[in-house]
């Protein structure tokens, strides 16, 4: 076997371009939730990919977004914070939204200010949507702003093109010892993947704005003798007067994302699942300190 490379990548972009969606497709599981909603990926998830000798640790970024409130600036230099760390960055760019856009020429912005010189590659999205000549004009254009290693152009939904990046990066992480076991793929806690995956429902079956004021919280885990899990969860909600939409007319809402998330969870885990959800009112949890700490944020931000 060729001697183990080792490194890690750091996944930039705006919110919405397809960062969780393209880390899932390289690494082949699911490890970040995606949700067609802004800004779903609150904390920094690592997929872990295998190819060849080559172990790729991918650094899953909240959506690099113009910051205002607390929580906000704590993703933003969190985000900021995955890209200094790696060994080489992406920059995902959704070519199918209409360009310029202020969120891209903001991170570009960025991009071109950061000190390191390590390698970042462009990555065109959502080529399954956009015509030929409008990638090509967008790359033109990328490539005039920015040193780019490479560009690819993908659709990370139809996995269409993803394994030409993972090679691409393969052949170009560091030498040395894998961080990771083989069959690992996130170092992300079961519970705060648990309670993750419970938030990606409750955004799938919330139509309103509540699941920006929402988060969610493992508070047991308990397994019992037959082989089954109860992992019990609170939903904290920022405002009482988002309870019913939570818990639904006679409690069919908050049903049916116990059940996706059970489904979801029995799935991951390969065992028999128990989801039980609370819901809570906490106002101000967004300056909750606490919170932060969980999520590997930095209140201070
Ligand atoms: P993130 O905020 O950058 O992590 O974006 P997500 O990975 O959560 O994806 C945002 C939305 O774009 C979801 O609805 C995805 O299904 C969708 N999406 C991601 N990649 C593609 C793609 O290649 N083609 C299309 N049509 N949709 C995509
Ligand atoms: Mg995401």
């Amino acid at each position: 076997m060729n001697a183990q490379h080792c490194g890690f990548v750091a996944v930039i972009g705006a919110p919405n371009a397809g960062k969780s969606t393209l880390i899932n497709a390289l690494v082949g599981t699911k490890v970040s939730i995606v949700s067609p909603k802004v800004q779903t990926t609150r904390t920094i998830v690592r997929g872990i990919a295998l190819h060849e000798s080559s172990q790729i640790v991918f650094i899953d970024t909240p959506g690099i977004f113009k910051p205002k409130r607390r929580l906000d600036r704590a993703m933003v230099a969190a985000a900021w914070n995955g890209e200094a760390e790696a060994d080489l960055s992406i920059f995902i760019v959704d070519a199918a939204r209409r360009q310029p856009d202020e969120e891209n020429e903001a991170i570009i912005a960025q991009l071109k200010e950061r000190e390191s010189k390590k390698p970042l590659i462009l990555v065109l999205n959502k080529t399954d949507k956009v015509d030929p000549p409008k990638l090509l004009d967008l790359t033109a254009r990328l490539n005039a702003e920015l040193d780019f290693a490479a560009t690819f152009m993908i659709s990370a939904l139809k996995e269409d093109g993803t394994n030409d990046v993972l090679k691409w990066l393969a052949a170009r992480v560091p030498a040395g010892p894998w961080h990771f076991a083989e069959d690992q793929v996130s170092d992300m806690p079961m519970r705060l993947l648990a309670a993750e995956i419970t938030r990606e429902k409750l955004f799938h079956n919330l139509h309103q704005e509540v699941p920006y004021g929402l988060t969610v919280e493992t508070e047991s885990w308990e397994p019992f003798d037959d082989g089954s899990v109860k992992i019990e969860q609170v939903i904290y909600i920022a405002r009482e007067a988002h309870k019913p939409i939570i818990i639904g007319r006679g409690g069919q809402a908050i049903k049916r994302v116990g059940e996706a998330s059970r489904l979801e969870l029995e799935d991951i885990l390969g065992q028999r699942v128990h989801v039980k959800l609370f819901v809570k009112v906490r106002e101000n949890w967004t300056d909750d300190p606490e919170r932060y700490r969980l999520w590997g944020l930095d209140p201070s931000a």
